[in-house]
């Protein structure tokens, strides 16, 4: 039976050790650290924890899918619940919109920002429904090969038309811009070089809303942690993969800190730049830089704020509520970006949200903290103009045996198209 070695431990080496191991192959996960999950984990400190990445997912259609195609339902383990707000903008002209998911409530939305906003906000939201078909198609839900793509995906992941253009085109309102813009721009982008299609997230959030799960999003890895046992996959916390063992041009091992191990197929769920025999591929490529991150507990309510919160400005804040805190106490979870050259709850503070006083356990994390905690960035590729599309890897590399899934094999980092780069990759490779 081939041996399948899947490189790193998060959401996207979790759901492609599930689904190979399902399809018969003989499974190995490495993972660096001595748990499973990367962010999609806690972080704790006191009586406290936080989700340490995501706090909610979009499309939970893809964990019902690798949830039933791996073992039991979501159902059965996991209450996966839709969140009313999808998120809250507070602009510095001091208006704000809570933006619900579903057409007609965001019409209504959006019209409280300004008479005829809402109808623009539909409209633009709904000039991605063919884009999203082509990507789900062609890009997403089917293996692609970059020099065979379908027609329409080709001109579509061609096409030079960057989201800012778009967006400066489409809204003469700048608050619907920077709503539009925020997905893209919470992963560290530049708008600049990001090919207009990536604001599909819009009507992904629109149509599909956004979902989070009960107790906490880490309960989703621990579940697929738990799960590697059942379908008989070996599973190696503290190892770490140095490099790829290659010969004649097909792979045959992965170096690890505690030795060789032969594989015939290896897919890698980490940035592949770490692994040199994949890196002189991906030499074009950098990473997403994850944003400034505050872990706080407070004694009493936390202010009174749905699922998300974004402050607009420069620091631009996100405020998140979910967490897990002792009785008489609370959570919240601040991510920051831009110029942060005073402490983040100062600067949270300038948005009338003063919560100096009720802090009792606090957790710091530097971008760079995040990179060294994970093993690299958990946000992906950053975009840098069109063609970076066709410069990272996945589903297939070009050393034979080789495959990509993870943040870094994806148009976006997130768990959905986490998920999805997995499943292609189980397409790829097969049954045993
Ligand atoms: C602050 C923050 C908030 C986020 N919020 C959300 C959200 O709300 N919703 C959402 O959908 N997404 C969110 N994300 C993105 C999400 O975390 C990523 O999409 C997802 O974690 C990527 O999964 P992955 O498996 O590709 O990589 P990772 O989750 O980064 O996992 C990589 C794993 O590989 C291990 N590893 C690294 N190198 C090696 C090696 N050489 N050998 C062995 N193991 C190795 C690491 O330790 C890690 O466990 C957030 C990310 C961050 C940083």
């Amino acid at each position: 039976m081939p041996q399948v070695v899947v490189v790193g431990g998060g959401f996207g080496g979790l759901a492609a050790a599930l689904r190979l191991a399902k399809l018969g192959h003989e499974v190995t996960l490495l993972e660096r650290s001595a748990t499973l999950g990367g962010p999609l984990a806690e972080v704790s400190a006191g009586e406290f924890a936080w989700d340490a990445g995501p706090s909610y997912t979009l499309l939970p259609a893809v964990v019902r899918d690798l949830f039933r195609k791996t073992g039991r339902p979501v159902e059965r383990e996991l209450e996966l619940v839709p969140l009313d707000v999808v998120r809250e903008h507070r602009f510095e002209d001091g208006s704000s919109v809570r933006v619900p998911s579903g057409r007609a409530p965001q019409l209504a939305a959006f019209d409280g920002l300004g008479a005829g906003l809402g109808q623009r906000w539909v409209d633009h939201v709904a000039s991605y429904a063919d884009d999203w078909d082509v990507l789900r198609r062609g890009y997403l839900e089917n293996p692609w090969r970059p020099d065979h793509l379908p027609r329409d995906l080709a001109a579509l992941l061609d096409s030079r038309e960057t989201l800012h253009k778009r967006l400066r085109k489409t809204f003469k309102d700048e608050r619907l811009r920077l709503v539009a813009a925020h997905p893209l721009v919470a992963e560290g982008h530049d708008l600049r070089n990001v090919p207009a299609w990536a604001g599909s997230t819009a009507y992904v959030e629109q149509r599909f809303g956004v979902w989070t799960v009960e107790g906490g999003m880490a309960r989703l890895g621990t579940a697929l942690a738990d799960r590697l046992a059942t379908r008989g996959v070996t599973t190696l916390t503290g190892t770490e993969a140095t490099d790829l063992v290659v010969r004649d041009d097909r792979v045959v091992g992965v170096s690890t800190s505690g030795g060789v191990i032969d594989a015939d197929v290896v897919v890698c769920a980490i940035d592949p730049r770490r692994l040199p025999a994949l890196a002189a591929y991906v030499l074009r490529t950098m990473p997403a830089i994850p944003p400034v991150v505050a872990y706080l507990g407070l004694e009493g309510d936390a202010p009174e704020l749905p699922h998300e919160l974004v402050l607009h400005g420069d620091p631009t804040l996100v405020v998140r509520t979910a967490g897990r805190a002792p009785s008489g106490a609370s959570t919240l979870t601040v991510h920051g970006r831009g110029r942060l050259s005073e402490d983040i709850l100062r600067a949270l503070a300038r948005h009338r949200i003063d919560v100096r006083a009720q802090v009792v356990e606090r957790v710091d994390l530097s971008p760079r903290d995040q990179v060294e905690r994970w093993g690299g960035s958990p946000l992906g590729v950053l975009w840098q103009g069109r063609a970076t599309v066709r410069r990272r890897l996945g589903p297939r590399t070009p050393i034979a045996g080789v495959y990509a899934a993870g943040a870094h094999a994806t148009p976006g980092a997130g768990l959905p198209f986490v998920g999805l780069s997995a499943a292609l990759v189980a397409a790829e490779v097969g049954p045993a």
